[in-house]
């Protein structure tokens, strides 16, 4: 068994009463583990590499939603544009165009959220709400036909500290309803994993990205 079944299926009974996305973050597990969720039911599945994504992809069934959650240099969104679900970790204009450009290529809309840094290490990706702004506003934006803003993403700190890592969570909310209340697609706000996706779903996740309680712990930490 490759999968913790049972608890699979707690999280997904509780997530699912709550309306909440259950991506399984299946990076560096084998296809035999995704192709055990799959059976149970899970269709989304979350990867960090391109070439691991892109490897997975060929070999399992067409109905996958794919999830991208790494963080995706530009050179590499052509590999993973003509089939990718949704992009989590966007962080830069730059990117955004490169995407539509791919987008446009593959004649396809691609679903991307923008990566705000609300953990209190450095070393996490992301942009601040000033930097949000700024991507959100730039002009020439609306001519990107083939990228769809679809909402935000971020990383709690990796913390015992539970008001601490709600007070992220709490902020990453509240900016994510900034922009909800007027852009009509911008309804997903993605946080919450293995350590932390019960306090993210009490402040209003509403997709989640869990891999080490599904299959296990990792060989190499990412
Ligand atoms: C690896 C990863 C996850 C899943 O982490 P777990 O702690 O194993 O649940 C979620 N989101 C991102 C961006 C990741 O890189």
């Amino acid at each position: 068994m490759l999968v913790n079944k049972n608890t699979y299926q707690e999280i997904g009974k509780d997530l699912n009463q709550k309306n909440v996305t259950l991506v399984a973050v299946s990076k560096t597990k084998p296809v035999e583990a995704i192709q055990e969720l799959y059976e149970l039911g899970q269709r989304d599945f979350g990867e960090n590499y391109v070439q691991e994504l892109i490897d997975k992809q060929s070999k399992m069934p067409s109905d996958i939603r794919w999830h991208f959650i790494g963080h995706l240099q530009s050179n590499k969104v052509k590999y993973i544009a003509p089939f990718v679900h949704l992009i989590h970790g966007v962080d830069s204009y730059k990117l955004l165009k490169e995407i539509n450009k791919q987008g446009e290529k593959q004649g396809r809309v691609i679903d991307v959220l923008m990566q705000i840094h609300i953990a209190q290490e450095e070393t996490k990706f992301g942009l601040d709400s000033k930097e949000l702004e700024e991507v959100i506003t730039q002009s020439g934006i609306d001519q990107l036909k083939n990228v769809r803003i679809r909402g935000l993403m971020g990383m709690a700190s990796f913390s015992d500290d539970q008001t601490l890592v709600r007070r992220e969570f709490q902020y990453l909310r509240s900016l994510f309803n900034k922009y909800n209340s007027n852009l009509p697609m911008f309804t997903i706000l993605s946080m919450g994993m293995s350590g932390d996706y019960q306090l993210a779903v009490e402040e209003g996740s509403t997709m989640v990205r869990i891999g080490s309680l599904l299959f296990g712990a990792r060989n190499y930490q990412q």
